[in-house]
């Protein structure tokens, strides 16, 4: 423990009032050193303030004495000549007692009788040096200073009257003389570590409680006992900052006995990414609940293999809920399996059944099939355990089906009120107005936003701004261009984080508290959380007059649809909103597009299949789903230069290249002059084939022929109907 420095290794810590963890900003009452703890003042003021009995708060900073609570002069009774303390109506015991026995007489008036002195003249004076007044009775304390010397349990008379003339440092400081000297050590060690961070405040006052249960835990060192121990002492007051603190003092002490990294985390059931580098939100993955040794051992290989590929702590973490939850399952079994080989191919089907049972439908479903697929996988590539029977997959059968989603991007009518500048301005904190407006136009994930970097805008040749960010689920910076307003606010925004911050924050939007060196970006949940409060505020209403519960990721699924509605190019708004693959792209346009339902529209009206004959709407064909739609329009159209497939997107091309002569084709107008070329161009094959003496290909290339002979005809057949020809 030589890492805890001098400055720390007091047992009583005392700190530099302006410490910006320890201490804070002066008290607002001129003279008081002592860092403000409410309302602009420090605790004893505040507690003087409460007491004054309705004087504003800035009348009192104005005119309060600037010492202590507890360490000014006592008044001494108001009868002329008796310098007891005083105890009610400003008089000493006795004078308050003589004046009840005359029956309260007006107070002006009465003539009170003369202290009753002993023979030898007046009492001494109070012990206490600053304290004239006489001491009573037998007490070496006057009134006042007796009372709190009993309520202190009757210290050394001495020792208390030291105590009262040098205020020390109150509550501003942390007493650690009851710890066990190893956990004393541990504690200087965290406060150290806490200090130097400079993250959040810690007022000394909350400290002394948790010391105090430490102190009574009668362990000397954190180490002792495990997590769950500690948590589960009796914790001051209603329990709260007990958890986070011991936990938090107890993962600094281990990571600095054993240092952090693999060799530390993986042998625990809970791991903590933060010691594994990994910043992530997910904070631990846990194997806790898997009962089974072998079964935890390979759930943790596997975990760790994942997270050693790069996946995200989320994705990682929830291939081990699949393993934890199957384990789970297999100890519930009447004889459960005792090693990897008895888990077999039916028991898995048992297992698919039950999970199709209790979550058949929901998205989790698919999570904990292919959570568990993933882990067989990999233990039978990678070699982990021979054990397992060569017969336990699962198949891409085994999944559930794919529940079809629905558009998420809001109606026009719901975005009309949100953009509203009334209702914008409803939302009284202007950095999350700020948010709410780069979601809306630049269709970002809010965890992407959130974590905006101070430096966040650039321009390009020509002095047009983008915003740079940083793509959270793609791990990639990416830009995205904005317009002169969004620069502008953003521009603002930084002004106030460098009023806030007068040396720089990194980040364009700071959490509000905990974040005494603005590292911290705001979080998500804190977003959201004010997000749903502003709809409330502004009684945002959909079509049928209901209240609007949005999420901030519809507002990107908004921006995508309207972009391709507007006929903005695919791969284009795939560019903006940083997706990974085209397919992301299409589901945003979906069947909101129009784009993709007036081709629909037309192919369904228009279509003809290579005998040239016109093809009738049949709407419980495959082709009338708009599953179809999705798969043909925006996919197989790109590999199809002459029209669409009509097999059912399940099935597999049995004859590839060979769409002219296949009875699955279909075509419309739009594609007549590729037709017309390849006829042209098919003629000349054909003659060459024949001259050539390729009498299969020319046979093949002539059963195309015939089909564009029926196609061609019968598509300029239909566009004269139409009266059209674009
Ligand atoms: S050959 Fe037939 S099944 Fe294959 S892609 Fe062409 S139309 Fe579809
Ligand atoms: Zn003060
Ligand atoms: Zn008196
Ligand atoms: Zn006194």
């Amino acid at each position: 423990m030589a890492a805890v420095r001098p400055e720390f290794r007091a047992e009583d810590l005392v700190f530099d009032p302006r410490d910006p963890v320890f201490g804070g900003p002066p008290c607002a009452v001129s003279g008081c050193d002592r860092p403000h703890r409410r309302q602009g003042l420090c605790t004893s003021h505040w507690q003087r303030w409460r007491g004054s009995g309705g004087v504003s708060l800035a009348e009192f900073a104005a005119t309060a004495e600037p010492g202590w609570h507890g360490h000014l002069p006592l008044d001494s009774c108001a009868v002329a000549g008796c310098n007891y303390g005083a105890m009610g109506r400003k008089m000493c015991q006795r004078h308050l007692r003589q004046w009840h026995r005359a029956e309260c007489p007006d107070l002006a008036e009465w003539q009170a009788p003369a202290p009753l002195l002993p023979p030898d003249g007046p009492p001494p004076a109070c012990r206490i040096g600053y304290c004239s007044l006489w001491t009573r009775g037998t007490s070496v304390f006057c009134y006042g200073h007796d009372i709190r010397w009993k309520d202190n349990g009757r210290p050394d008379t001495d020792e208390f009257a030291a105590s009262c003339e040098d205020p020390g440092p109150g509550q501003e400081h942390i007493d650690l003389r009851r710890l066990p000297a190893g956990l004393r050590l541990e504690m200087q060690y965290v406060l150290q570590c806490r200090g130097d961070e400079q993250d959040a405040k810690l007022p000394p006052r909350e400290v002394h409680p948790l010391a105090a249960v430490l102190a009574a835990a009668g362990a000397s060192s954190l180490l002792e006992q495990p997590e769950e121990w500690w948590t589960a002492l009796d914790a001051p007051g209603n329990g709260r900052g007990w958890r986070p603190f011991i936990l938090d003092a107890r993962r600094r002490v281990e990571a600095l006995a054993f240092g952090a990294g693999w060799d530390t985390e993986y042998p625990r059931d809970t791991w903590r990414l933060c010691n594994l580098g990994i910043d992530q939100p997910a904070a631990t993955i846990s194997f806790a609940g898997i009962p089974q040794p072998w079964l935890r051992e390979l759930a943790k290989r596997y975990t760790r293999w994942q997270l050693a590929t790069g996946l995200s702590a989320s994705t990682a973490g929830s291939g081990a809920r699949a393993v934890t939850r199957f384990a789970a399952w297999l100890a519930s079994l009447p004889g459960p399996p005792a090693g990897l080989d008895g888990v077999t191919r039916p028991l898995l089907e048992r297992y698919l059944a039950v999970l199709q049972a209790e979550m058949g439908g929901q998205v989790r479903h698919s999570n904990y099939v292919g959570g568990l697929s993933g882990f067989l996988k990999a233990i039978r590539r990678h070699g982990w355990d021979d054990t397992l029977p060569a017969t336990t997959a699962i198949y891409p059968e085994d999944f559930p089906a794919r529940g079809a989603r629905l558009p998420r991007g809001l109606a026009a009518h719901v975005m009309a009120q949100v953009e509203q500048p009334a209702n914008l301005g409803r939302q009284d904190n202007p950095a999350y107005r700020l948010i709410t407006l780069i979601l809306i136009r630049c269709g970002l994930r809010i965890s992407s936003a959130a974590g905006l970097a101070f430096d966040c805008t650039v321009a390009d040749a020509d002095g047009a701004p983008y915003l740079r960010y940083y793509n959270t689920k793609m791990k990639r910076e990416a830009l995205v261009p904005i317009d002169d307003e969004l620069f502008r606010l953003i521009g603002e925004q930084k002004q106030r984080v460098l009023q806030r911050f007068p040396a720089g924050a990194p980040v364009l939007f700071p959490r509000q508290s905990g974040n005494l060196n603005g590292r911290r970006p705001i979080s998500s949940h804190t977003y959201r959380s004010a997000l749903c409060r502003w709809l409330e505020d502004c009684d945002i209403r959909d079509e049928h007059g209901q209240p609007v519960r949005l999420t901030p990721h519809q507002w990107r699924h908004t921006l995508g649809t309207v972009l391709i509605n507007r006929d903005v190019p695919q791969h284009v708004v795939q560019k903006l909103l940083g997706h990974a693959s085209p397919e992301m792209t299409a589901h945003y346009a979906h069947i909101h597009d129009h784009t993709v339902r007036d081709a629909f529209d037309r192919y369904q009206q228009q279509r003809v299949n290579t005998d040239g004959e016109l093809l009738p709407f049949d709407p419980e064909g495959p082709t009338a789903t708009a599953e179809w739609v999705k798969h043909n329009l925006s996919r197989v159209r790109d590999s199809l230069p002459n029209g669409y497939c009509g097999r059912p997107p399940q099935q597999d091309c049995p004859h590839p290249n060979a769409c002219l002569t296949c009875p699955d084709f279909q075509t419309t107008p739009e594609f007549l002059a590729v037709h017309r070329e390849q006829a042209d161009t098919n003629r000349v094959l054909i003659a060459r084939a024949e001259d050539g003496g390729h009498f299969r290909l020319a046979t093949n290339l002539r059963r195309v022929q015939a089909s564009l002979d029926r196609i061609v005809p019968a598509l300029e057949a239909i566009l004269q109907e139409g009266g059209s020809d674009d």
